[in-house]
């Protein structure tokens, strides 16, 4: 069960004593008070868990503070939409918005590699206007052989870039939960020019132990990955594990499946999963393009698969996007094979406003027609 509380209520006044003497009227009752801050106010939420069914909505929607009382009936508590729930949701973080309704663009490096890699991306975000990256410093590879990431060692080159180029958000997946501190630490000593939202990878996606350490720290934004080879509900209580922990600034991102039914492109591509994400929880949904296809490879009508894949996902209402670049492909260290070039970032940037112009569009008439219908 969901108290909406009306405005100006905040968990903390006095008034909700009486919220917790109605709840004692049942056994078992928990109360749990979020504030969920939108675009234009900020909405106080009690959760109520425990045996519910036989509480009456009117035991707490009698009260004069009380906006709503919704009964949840999702597993997904937290992050679900409940009956009769409209609204964006989503988050602000270092300046940036991040909802349903909204699109940020997060291109950036697969893998930090070289200082020198990092500040030609950097100025070329820079130069069309993008406060939004991508930076891996701790990288889960399939082999042990491979490059794992330079770890903390390149943060402190990586946050002073970033805070000399504006960059707002840097994307950053963690791999351990010791991570955290070393990435907080790292932003402190560069005086916080820039932030920072870690990456749960799709590898990591069920490790419910790191899952609850981001979910119980509030410093970072979590985007999430879909697991690989789960499912979309199991990948969606993940993030509930981390709602649950206590961060409910999460955004979830489609990236592929594993399967060879998706071949010749790395993983099967998702993006029809955007509205499902939107329907049933109130989560941000990003896509990544590079990481579904994971090659550079054109269509006889002069668009990369990438490319398409991204406007599939933006057509469908995606709110961010994960893109790989890089300033010499063949010189990456991870991931080469899909990275675009620098010169074609404003030309990537001029495709997904043509589609997301597209995607407005869909939904106005769609609005139109509603409305036709009465
Ligand atoms: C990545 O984004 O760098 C990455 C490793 O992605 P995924 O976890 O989706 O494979
Ligand atoms: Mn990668």
């Amino acid at each position: 069960m969901i108290i909406i509380l009306k405005e100006g209520f905040k968990p903390g006044m006095p008034e909700m004593e009486q919220l917790e003497k109605v709840a004692m009227r049942y056994p078992d009752l928990k109360l749990s008070p979020h504030n969920v801050k939108g675009a234009i106010e900020t909405i106080s939420e009690v959760y109520v868990f425990g045996p519910t069914t036989q509480v009456p909505l009117e035991a707490f929607d009698e009260l004069p503070f009380v906006e709503k009382v919704f009964r949840v009936n999702s597993k997904y508590k937290i992050i679900g939409r409940h009956e009769g729930q409209t609204e964006v949701g989503g988050f602000d973080y270092n300046g940036v918005r991040f909802d349903q309704d909204n699109l940020n663009v997060f291109a950036g490096l697969c893998a930090v590699d070289t200082r020198e890699h990092v500040e030609m991306m950097l100025k070329g975000l820079k130069e069309v206007g993008l406060q939004t990256t991508r930076m891996g410093a701790y990288k889960p590879r399939t082999s042990p052989y491979d490059f794992q990431g330079h770890g903390a060692k390149c943060l402190p080159y990586v946050f002073e870039l970033a805070g000399k180029y504006g960059i707002k958000v840097i994307a950053m997946e963690i791999t351990h939960e010791s991570q955290l501190t070393e990435i907080s630490y790292a932003l402190e000593q560069s005086g916080n020019p820039t932030g920072v939202m870690v990456q749960i990878g799709t590898r990591n996606a069920q490790n419910f132990e790191l899952l609850k350490h981001v979910g119980a720290q509030q410093e970072f934004p979590v985007l999430f990955k879909r697991g690989m080879g789960i499912t979309l509900e199991e990948s969606l209580n993940a993030c509930e594990y981390i709602a649950s922990n206590g961060n409910h600034n999460i955004i979830f991102c489609l990236r592929g499946m594993k399967t060879n039914l998706g071949d010749p492109h790395r993983n099967l591509v998702d993006f029809a999963h955007v509205p499902v994400v939107k329907r049933q929880t109130r989560l941000p949904v990003c896509i990544d393009p590079s990481h579904s296809v994971g090659k550079k490879v054109m269509a006889p009508d002069g668009l990369l698969d990438i490319q398409h894949a991204a406007a599939q996902g933006i057509i469908a209402g995606a709110n961010m996007i994960l893109a790989d670049f890089h300033p010499k492909p063949e010189a990456a260290l991870c991931d080469g094979p899909q990275a675009l070039l620098m010169r074609e970032l404003e030309h990537f940037l001029e495709d997904i406003a043509i589609t997301r112009e597209a995607y407005l569009k869909r939904r106005q008439e769609a609005k139109r027609f509603a409305e036709s219908q009465g």
